[in-house]
């Protein structure tokens, strides 16, 4: 007998005659011989309504009574729903999050899950009964050891029911909405866009603006650290839908269920090669040029960064392995007599990445890394970010170092750590799906000094106000007094705090200053196989070239390539890339 966990999102049980009809699915499954958990969303848009009515009442409700307001949206779901299913036949019991056990942190509104006390659901289950749990519930112990009603955040039913299907180790976790699953990119934007029939939840946590709209984002972290497999579907037909994956296998430990240490390992990578080509023409085609001629070379080129330029020329820098050093450097140089500009290059270095689920959501985390680095005495080099993995390139002589002191920091075992790791991928695509995100703003601040630590002063002070900073760029060229650039991009409402958290820092760097970056569009595209195929890169910039789309700023990552661009050539970016890697529905 399989034990599914069933989660039905708010327009699939919006009215009466939905309520119905998922029941009577639910109803064929469960004497099809399955065991069933199942999680529902308010109806409709009950979460919003209600929102409306409390601001109707006061501007800043207080947080513990939103949550007890909100909470009874899904109440009013879970009662109605098991009232058909006993209608069709069927024993079928409600839960609340707290009679459920769902134990989670005490931040109302945004509370995470700690637990899941089975042993109620277990016994219900074992006599024959569906189990119906209001979504995006739980309870706290609270300091005075009295039970708090708390939410997880909006869209939290998603996480509720993966996360009991983890704490109940679930044979699947069926999301079940409104669309037939997660599509190669926004249909809203890009009309032949496609299904997905799988992908990992790696590449979903990286295609963030793309994925979040199908699923909470901590749902993604929790399938993705337990491995349990996740199905998101159409409640209306019976169409298989995407299947997210995860190699990841934890076991449920003391550190709560969804994790409060979400690094998961530290890779270092040696023998790397640094090639800066600077002063090299501003202009549609460059990157695309540079890219394709490595790749006809047979070159696989890691990190990827073009950094902010000014005047018209650009600095492009990348990352090789150091047996393909000498072809680089004359293929590169071939390229450099011919379009001008300097080529550096900086050998004997290596690469260091701490890697898990949702880092950049966490924004304390990156600048965690960045400061043992600093305090090692380690100057960065390079730095990419991801949803997934966060990498500096540094001196090869500080390698094991920094290895030693980031594994303390994050209190890393020997197991967790990896020293030149081979990537292994099972036929996975280069590229699986784009996503464009338009609501970043660019951020540069100029002339800051180049010794250890300016990076980490910089992500601390943001993370320290809880904002986001994401593709962060570390620029090659010095200005006066050896300085160096670090751009950055954040969410655009995050921008309005950004003047007051960089006015104390920029008292400390005098000639430092910052420049906001024009209207900008971040366009990512994403595939488990990218770091096995050669050219992917060289391929974006292409299609980018191709439509005389200019590149403002380039960031990779293992298995993501972000580019931005300006935000009025983000929609058509999002097309032509999308369709060059032929992802558009035949
Ligand atoms: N009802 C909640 C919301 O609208 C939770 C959910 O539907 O996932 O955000
Ligand atoms: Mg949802």
């Amino acid at each position: 007998m399989t034990l599914l966990v069933q989660k039905f999102g708010g327009t699939s049980v919006g009215n009466i005659e939905r309520i119905k009809a998922v029941a009577k699915r639910i109803a064929l499954c469960k004497e099809a011989g399955h065991e069933l958990v199942v999680v529902v969303s308010a109806m409709g848009n009950s979460t919003d309504e209600l929102t409306n009515l409390a601001l109707s009442v006061s501007k800043t409700p207080p947080s513990r009574e939103m949550d007890m307001l909100l909470s009874t949206g899904e109440q009013v779901t879970i009662s109605l729903l098991s009232i058909a299913l006993n209608e069709l036949g069927i024993s079928a019991t409600s839960m609340t999050g707290s009679q459920v056990g769902i134990i989670t942190e005490s931040a109302h509104g945004k509370a995470r899950i700690l637990e899941i006390k089975t042993d109620r659901i277990k016994e219900l289950l074992k006599n024959g009964h569906v189990v119906v749990v209001a979504g995006f519930q739980g309870t706290t112990l609270g300091t005075s050891k009295t039970a708090e009603i708390t939410t997880l955040g909006r869209g939290g039913s998603d996480t509720s029911a993966i996360a009991l299907a983890t704490a109940l180790k679930a044979d699947s976790c069926e999301i079940y909405t409104d669309v037939p699953g997660v599509l190669t990119t926004d249909p809203r934007k890009v009309a032949d866009a496609q299904l997905m029939t799988t992908v990992t939840c790696d590449e979903m946590l990286e295609l963030a603006s793309l994925g979040a709209a199908v699923l909470h984002p901590r749902a993604v972290e929790i399938a993705r650290n337990y491995g349990i497999p996740l199905v998101v579907r159409s409640s209306w037909d019976n169409q298989p839908g995407t299947t997210l994956t995860s190699k990841e296998k934890r076991s449920l430990g003391k550190e709560g269920l969804e994790l409060s240490k979400p690094v998961n390992s530290i890779e270092l990578l040696e023998k790397q090669s640094v090639i800066g080509l600077s002063h090299i023409p501003d202009q549609p085609g460059i990157a695309a040029d540079l890219f394709e001629t490595l790749s006809e070379g047979g070159i696989n080129v890691d990190l990827i960064i073009q950094s902010t330029h000014q005047g018209n020329s650009n600095d492009i820098t990348f990352t090789i392995a150091e047996e393909d050093l000498k072809r680089t450097k004359l293929l590169c140089q071939k390229l450099i007599q011919r379009l001008g500009g300097n080529l550096t290059i900086q050998e004997k270095m290596s690469k260091l990445s701490i890697r898990g689920a949702g880092i950049m959501g966490r924004p304390g985390i990156a600048a965690k890394f960045f400061d043992t680095l600093s305090k090692s005495g380690i100057n960065l080099r390079l730095i990419a970010t991801s949803e997934v993995k966060v990498s500096c390139v540094i001196n090869a002589k500080s390698g094991n170092k920094g290895l030693r002191y980031v594994s303390e920091a994050f209190d890393l075992k020997d197991k967790q750590i990896k020293i030149n790791p081979t990537n292994i991928c099972n036929g996975e695509p280069e590229v699986r799906g784009v996503a464009l995100d338009p609501n970043q703003v660019q951020l540069s601040v100029i002339n800051i000094p180049d010794i250890p630590g300016s990076a980490a002063i910089l992500c601390q002070s943001f993370a320290d106000e809880g904002i986001c900073l994401h593709t962060i760029v570390q620029s090659e060229r010095k200005y006066e007094s050896n300085g160096k650039i670090i751009s950055f991009t954040m969410n655009k409402d995050d921008r309005k705090n950004a003047d007051d958290i960089l006015i104390p820092l920029l008292k400390v760097w005098p000639q430092a200053y910052l420049e906001d970056g024009k209207a900008i569009a971040r366009i990512s595209a994403v595939g488990a196989g990218m770091p096995v195929s050669i050219g992917t890169a060289g391929r974006m910039f292409r299609a980018l070239a191709n439509a005389n789309i200019n590149i403002l700023m380039i960031a990779t990552s293992e298995i993501r390539t972000t580019c931005i661009v300006a935000e009025n050539d983000g929609i058509k970016a999002l097309k032509e890339v999308h369709k060059f890697f032929k992802l558009a529905s035949k």
